[in-house]
């Protein structure tokens, strides 16, 4: 399915996609996609969780203490570029965004990500740069919390193992088995927390990529636009 696409629909500049859904279910590669093709700004706002996360892990903040992670949660300077074929995350000026891909912080993330403080700011933060909008945002609460009238939202999901086996190939031919279990503790954690779980936002539409190619998710969502804007 190819769906012709002009990349400057009138509209485009004030619309909100957001798209939320399970580690590894291919949301990055699918946002900053139809981003590009409808000229449209990127926000990552896991790299965001991740960044903060990382930092703390180099100050030697116990990251499973909550109060500790409250007590230095406003403390970073974080800023993110938002070209899609150059996303960009930085802390206090140094760019971190291979550090913040690394199995420490795959596993302190969501432990991090739990923590109140943590997600108001980083919510702020989000709503700050989406700003009058033109911008396809990722994370697990966008069109719950962060953005709730997005016209366009999605939930994106896939089969575990798929999800896995995708994840394990990005990074070199991690160990599938070991990559799973990573990604099924953080669906835990991030489902299972008390202030904006992972959920599916009312409104949403419900896409499981488990058998579907990367340009069939695009096109799908590139079309969800252009219906709505
Ligand atoms: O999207 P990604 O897998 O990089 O996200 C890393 C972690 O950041 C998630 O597992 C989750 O704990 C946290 N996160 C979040 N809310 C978001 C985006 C990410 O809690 N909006």
């Amino acid at each position: 399915m190819n769906v012709p696409i002009s990349a400057d629909l009138p509209g485009n500049q004030t619309v909100v996609v957001a798209v939320d859904g399970t580690s590894g279910s291919g949301k990055s590669s699918t946002c900053r996609a139809v981003a590009d093709r409808l000229g449209l700004r990127y926000l990552d706002t896991g790299a965001q969780y991740r960044a903060i996360t990382w930092w703390m892990l180099t100050q030697d903040v116990d990251v499973h203490d909550a109060a500790a992670v409250a007590a230095a949660a406003d403390t970073a300077v974080l800023e993110s570029g938002t070209d899609p074929l150059n996303p960009t995350i930085t802390v206090d000026g140094t760019d971190v965004s291979v550090q913040i891909r690394s199995d420490e912080v795959n596993a302190a993330v969501s432990p991090v990500s739990t923590v109140p403080e943590v997600r108001s700011r980083l919510v702020a933060l989000q709503r700050e740069i989406i700003g009058s909008g033109g911008i396809v945002v990722e994370g697990r609460d966008i069109g719950s919390v962060v953005w709730p009238d997005a016209e366009v939202k999605i939930y994106l999901t896939a089969d575990p193992n798929a999800r896995a086996v995708r994840r394990a190939l990005e990074a070199g031919g991690a160990d599938v088995a070991a990559t799973q279990e990573s990604l099924l503790a953080r669906d835990k954690i991030d489902s299972g927390r008390a202030v904006a779980p992972l959920t599916m936002a009312d409104g949403a539409l419900r896409v499981d990529s488990t058998h579907l190619t990367l340009d069939e998710v695009v096109d799908m969502v590139v079309g969800l636009v252009t219906e709505r804007v």
